[in-house]
């Protein structure tokens, strides 16, 4: 993000931020002569509040942009004239004369401005602070590597098996003392490893304990065992073990602690959405934020907003407070009248420094008032906290608590969505049906919570399968409903299949006894006008046929 530009010796965000502060400078002369133009219709018509109006909004918003690109001087005039404009619209009765000091002092300031603005290098903007660096990406490639060391063939083959159903990539070791000789090699996610090895009961601790001690490399291990007594856990904690599984094994409860251990929940840059009528102003601000990975979208007329934000799904709003066509404070109104985005965080960024004003603000549902100019680090620092806790309360309402997948009405409302979107772009979109095949009986049979480890292992294998692109909900008890955007029926029945078949092998346990489980499907395309409801009713009708069909498989819609 912050890569070097080779003829400037400055990175590309030094530049763009550059470029875009050119711009603001070229149109700085325009600006001046909009305040001279409100002025001269203020002296010529006097007592009209439309003009008073209009010359205040012009200082307010070179006051607001003239810090933030480093212009502080110019920043600060702007501003005196400004509280100097509102002390006089503010009063009831206007002395005759009484606009004339304001009127040679913005007559003043207009002179200084211009002859200053021209000055090249009379008034240098400020260097702004770089934003704090993206976190680097995580390295890939044996982000799934498992080592499994077990001196018996046979289970070790049997546990490899299983973790590869939910895509972990696994190599055996027999030979307790090969593990350092493989580590040197390629480091691994985690080491999944027995306890006692012929060289006696706890030598599988004593080698970690050894290979940690010697070694930089960081991975996690975690044991499996027959033995589950104090003296053996105490081992392999004393060894730096992430965790301990007592045979008989409990697959699901391994990979999720796998998956906890190893699989970095990849963050997804923060959607903001900055509306501002100064688009100089936003395109600075969104520079700074894109320069710390944000994800960012520029507003700069009101009309459209609506679907903007529909459509863009912004997890903050940083908008400005004065706009011509519609304030600020309205506007957090309008946006909190709609249900959706009740709990978006909205943040006024603006150079209004009145308090008043700024509670106004936060009581039409703003969330903060940042002032401008604000340092990048800052801004960043505080829309970042912000979008995590938003994060944070949307999971909560979203997600469902057994599985983490989507909930029904997040998943319907998120099809919705992409029904629409797939629709303009005229791209394929299939809706898949997934439900555990006789899950009563499994209940009936092995218990309720043997029956929620089912459903929590279908839950992963669907996560681990799919693409990053697909969305995966759980739709009512051991229903799942699966959006695969971009791909036709064919293929994603296709690939429900081969999920299918993996499932199909996966060993869930009992205190009774193994046993497998199946899960049939159905899927079902959009079509030119195909709604939200009716996908779903045609995705259902394909698993009831499929269930008709003997379960245990993929059926297309009709
Ligand atoms: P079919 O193959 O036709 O789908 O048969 P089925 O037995 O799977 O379908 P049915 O809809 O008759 O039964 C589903 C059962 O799932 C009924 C309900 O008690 C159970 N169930 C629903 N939610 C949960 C849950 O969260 N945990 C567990 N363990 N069971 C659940
Ligand atoms: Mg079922
Ligand atoms: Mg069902």
């Amino acid at each position: 993000m912050h890569k070097k530009n080779d003829n400037l010796g400055e990175t590309d965000f030094e530049a763009s931020l550059r470029a875009i502060e050119d711009a603001y400078v070229a149109g700085l002369p325009g600006r001046l002569d909009e305040i001279e133009n409100c002025l001269q219709r203020c002296l010529e018509e006097p007592d009209t509040a439309g003009h008073y109006d209009a010359l205040v909004l012009q200082l307010h918003s070179l006051a607001g942009s003239a810090g933030t690109f480093g212009f502080s001087e110019l920043g600060f005039r702007a501003t005196d004239l400004e509280i100097q404009m509102n002390a006089f619209i503010k009063e009831a009765v206007h002395e005759p004369g009484s606009f004339t000091p304001i009127a040679t002092g913005v007559g003043a300031f207009l002179r200084w401005a211009v002859a200053n603005a021209k000055a090249k290098g009379a008034i240098p903007p400020a260097q702004p602070s770089p934003p704090p660096a993206p976190r680097p990406p995580v390295e890939a490639g044996s982000q799934r590597l498992i080592y499994l060391v077990h001196d018996n063939t046979l289970v070790a083959r049997d546990i490899a098996g299983q973790l590869q159903y939910f895509g972990y990539e696994v190599v055996i070791i027999t030979e307790l003392a090969r593990l350092q000789e493989y580590i040197d090699t390629r480091i691994p996610a985690a080491v999944v490893m027995d306890l006692g090895f012929p060289a006696g009961i706890l030598a599988g601790a004593a080698e970690v304990a050894r290979i940690k001690q010697a070694n930089a490399h960081r991975f996690a291990v975690i044991f499996i065992s027959t033995r589950s007594n104090f003296e053996a856990r105490l081992a392999t904690v004393r060894a730096g073990a992430d965790g301990y599984f007592s045979k008989p094994l409990d697959m699901v409860a391994l990979i999720d602690r796998l998956d906890a251990l190893t699989v970095q929940e990849e963050q997804q840059p923060c959607r903001i959405l900055i509306i501002d009528d100064d688009l100089d102003t936003a395109r600075h601000y969104a520079a700074v934020l894109r320069g710390a990975g944000m994800d960012v979208h520029v507003l700069d007329k009101i009309p459209g907003m609506l679907q903007t934000l529909g459509e863009y799904r912004p997890e903050l709003v940083l908008m400005d407070v004065y706009m011509p066509e519609c304030n600020g404070i309205d506007l957090a109104r309008l946006i909190r009248q709609d249900n959706m985005y009740l709990d978006v965080p909205i943040v006024f960024l603006s150079s209004e420094s009145d308090f008043e004003k700024q509670l106004d603000a936060i009581e039409s549902g703003g969330d903060d008032f940042l002032t401008k100019p604000i340092q990048p680090a800052h801004l960043v620092s505080a829309l970042t906290s912000r979008v995590l806790r938003y994060r944070g309360l949307r999971g909560l309402i979203m997600r469902d608590s057994l599985t983490g997948l989507y909930n029904h009405s997040a998943i319907k409302e998120n099809l919705s969505r992409e029904i629409a979107r797939s629709t303009r772009a005229l791209a394929p979109l299939t809706l898949a049906m997934v439900d555990i095949d006789h899950f009563k009986r499994i209940n009936d049979t092995y218990g309720h919570p043997v029956g929620d480890q089912v459903i929590r292992a279908l839950a992963r294998l669907l996560q681990q399968r799919l693409r990053r692109g697909d969305i995966i909900g759980r739709y009512g008890g051991e229903e799942f409903a699966v959006i695969m955007p971009g791909t036709p029926a064919q293929a994603a029945a296709h690939v429900l299949d081969q999920i299918r078949e993996s499932f199909s092998m996966i060993r869930h346990y009992s205190e009774a006894r193994d046993f497998t489980a199946t899960f049939s499907a159905g899927v079902a395309e959009i079509t030119a006008d195909t709604d939200t409801d009716e996908l779903f009713r045609v995705a259902d009708l394909a698993l009831y046929k499929a269930k008709h069909d003997g379960r245990n498989c993929i059926r297309n819609a009709p």
